[in-house]
C-alpha cells in the first residue's frame, strides 16, 4: 500500500495540496503540510505530487 510523505524541510506551506485534496493533506500549525491518510478515492494523488511547487510530496 502506498505511503504519502511530505518533506518538512522542503515544503513551503503553500496549501495547494490541501486545496486539491483535503482528505489527505493538511497544513498544520507548524506551517508545513502533513498527510492524514495515504489514499483518497476522489483525487489522484500522483497529479498532486506533480503540482507541488517544491516537489515535497513523495508516494512510496
Ligand atoms: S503543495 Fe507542496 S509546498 Fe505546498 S503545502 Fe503541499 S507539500 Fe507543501
Amino acid at each position: 500500500m502506498a505511503k504519502v510523505t511530505i518533506d518538512a524541510s522542503v515544503c513551503v506551506g503553500c496549501g495547494l495540496c490541501e486545496q486539491l485534496c483535503p482528505e489527505v493533506f493538511e497544513v498544520q500549525a507548524d506551517g508545513v503540510a502533513h498527510s492524514k491518510v495515504d489514499t483518497c478515492n476522489t483525487h489522484n494523488i500522483s497529479e498532486i505530487v506533480e503540482q507541488c511547487p517544491v516537489s515535497a510530496i513523495k508516494v512510496e
